[in-house]
């Protein structure tokens, strides 16, 4: 059976003390109310990481990763950060093609394959994300919208570097709005992702892949979210930054 996953993204926010605090109240909880089988990954803004990982020592069920990683090994990259730095400090996971790296810092597919490829290399699993604005859901060009992401973005990866990848639908439309794609609109989206899958692999690893859907995910709608067939768990932004919020959605597996 596929992972079941609730990551967090923290995106730009929490200083330093709230971000630890805020792990250490989850990862508490966690341990004493989590009883599935299903995995919590937080991913923090770097200066959280490394502290992060070590919190999170001995926490089986807790993992963390990056919201983002350059695509070149090292370099004359002022500010920015490489996925081997992100590996050295334990992390396990990275966010790559977030709708708001590639609205506001121009992240194309093309790029976003690059940074898959590096993420990869340096042992990171890729959490990508693809999705459609609203403009191209009104358009009925969201499923075309879907699948050129998926070839240009991650489709050139070979099956068993493939099966290293977690991918989240996340509807633009839906992301911190309030408006939740219902769960008919969000399985329909995942089924053709898994079918895409299995049309470029196989059925198998198709199956095996596992598919959050983010956007104003909440633990009033995620149970009626993720018991959707092809909705193995979330990727939750503004939800992830309460530590009862996130604990309730990941209990949803229970
Ligand atoms: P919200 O849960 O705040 O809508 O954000 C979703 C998201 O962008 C997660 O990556």
């Amino acid at each position: 059976m596929r992972k079941k996953i609730v990551a967090g993204n923290w995106k730009m926010n929490l200083d330093y003390n709230e971000g630890l605090g805020l792990f250490s109240e989850i990862i508490n909880m966690v341990k004493d109310e989590a009883t599935g089988t299903q995995e919590a990954v937080i991913c923090s803004p770097f200066i959280h990481l490394h502290s992060l990982v070590q919190l999170a020592k001995g926490y089986t069920k807790v993992a963390v990763g990056a919201q983002n990683a350059h695509q070149n090994e090292s370099g004359a990259y002022t500010g920015e950060i490489s996925a081997k730095m992100i590996k050295s400090v334990g992390a396990a996971y990275v966010i790559l093609g977030h709708s708001e790296r590639r609205q506001y810092f121009g992240e194309t597919n093309e790029l976003l394959a690059k940074k898959t490829d590096t993420a990869l290399k340096n042992d990171l699993r890729p959490i990508f994300c693809i999705g459609e604005t609203l403009q191209e859901r009104e358009a009925n060009t969201h499923f075309d919208i879907i699948k050129t992401q998926l070839a240009e973005g991650v489709f050139h990866l070979d099956a068993e570097q493939f099966a290293k990848l977690v991918l989240a639908y996340e509807p633009v439309w839906a992301i911190g709005t309030g408006v939740t794609a219902s769960s008919a609109q969000a399985q329909e989206i995942h089924e053709f992702i898994r079918k895409e899958i299995a049309a470029k692999y196989s059925q198998e690893v198709a199956d095996a892949t596992t598919i959050l859907y983010g956007g104003s995910c909440n633990p009033k709608n995620a149970a009626e979210l993720f018991a959707c067939p092809d909705i193995d768990g979330g990727l939750i932004g503004g939800a992830s930054l309460k530590s009862r919020d996130f604990v309730d959605i990941l209990k949803t597996f229970n």
